[in-house]
């Protein structure tokens, strides 16, 4: 006999096939969320109060808002993040990563074919990832794929259909370009994802990522960070680094035990500022 029971149990486990990309949102978020400044709660929350608006107003079935900022700032992983925290049982991730070698109309139908399977779902957040690579764009000539712009410009505008509601979360590192591009002005709301510029955010990262092994030894290079230049005043600091280029700077500082600090503040010296 199927009780109750199971078939709650059947439905929980068809949840995530029906439309939640969960190892595609890991993946993103591969390094976790390091809350190294108020900013990152905050942005943490404004999100989640668009997906409160989303679930509980019926008069806006569709929320977009854009998460803009210089590279490797953390916008993918927030994305990711807010979209996950959601957990709406449709929860799918437009990448130009999973579009390598897609032609125009390729990319166009695999875009629209995510926001027609969201509009199957009750409750659905797609996170439209890296704007500007999706539609080809180019510095050069300032050229990009118009057939892809017209799609998004629909998508991003179009209500889900009755009883459906719709939360669109897009990265774009180009800012002033969407509005050239009229794609500013479809968003109900910007945030943007500022690259860490104090000494202070920056020891919480190295905290929390245990580059040093005592906090002697941390302490010690706060204050070769300190001589080199760096400081905790924003005004002053010469410090602007995206959250991704420092994990990564971090790691290759972690291969050399023995100058960890000098590695460390080498490479952020060596960023050019
Ligand atoms: P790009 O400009 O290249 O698209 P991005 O701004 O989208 O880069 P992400 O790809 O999201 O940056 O990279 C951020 C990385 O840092 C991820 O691996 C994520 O797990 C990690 N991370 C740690 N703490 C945070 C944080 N507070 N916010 C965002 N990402 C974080
Ligand atoms: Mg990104």
């Amino acid at each position: 006999r199927v009780n109750r029971g199971d078939f709650m149990q059947a439905l929980e486990e068809v949840h995530p096939a029906f439309g939640v990309s969960e190892e595609e949102l890991a993946q993103v978020i591969q390094n976790g969320i390091i809350h190294y400044d108020t900013v990152v709660d905050d942005l943490l929350r404004t999100g989640q109060l668009f997906v409160e608006q989303v679930r509980t107003s019926t008069r806006t079935p569709l929320v977009s808002i854009l998460l803009h900022g210089p590279p490797g700032s953390g916008k993918t992983a927030l994305g990711a993040s807010i979209a996950q925290a959601s957990q709406f049982p449709f929860i799918k991730l437009i990448s130009p990563d999973n579009m390598v070698g897609f032609g125009e109309a390729q990319k166009v139908s695999a875009i629209n074919k995510v926001f027609a399977d969201s509009y199957k779902s009750p409750l659905s957040v797609v996170v439209v990832d890296n704007i500007e690579r999706l539609i080809d764009w180019t510095p050069m000539g300032a050229r990009f794929s118009n057939a892809v712009l017209q799609a998004l410009l629909v998508l991003l505008a179009r209500r889900p259909p009755k009883g459906r509601r719709l939360l669109v979360i897009a990265t774009s590192t180009v800012r002033p370009i969407l509005t050239d591009l009229g794609l500013a002005e479809v968003f109900d709301s910007e945030m943007r994802v500022p690259p860490i510029s104090t000494l202070s955010a920056l020891e919480r990262v190295l905290r929390e990522v245990e580059l040093f092994p005592t906090s002697e030894a941390r302490r010690a290079a706060m204050r070769m960070l300190q001589e080199a230049g760096f400081s905790s005043d924003e005004e002053s600091s010469r410090l602007q680094i995206g959250i991704k280029k420092l994990l990564s700077m971090i790691e290759m500082a972690r291969q050399e035990p023995d100058s960890i600090a000098e590695r460390l503040t080498g490479s952020l010296l060596g960023l050019g500022m």
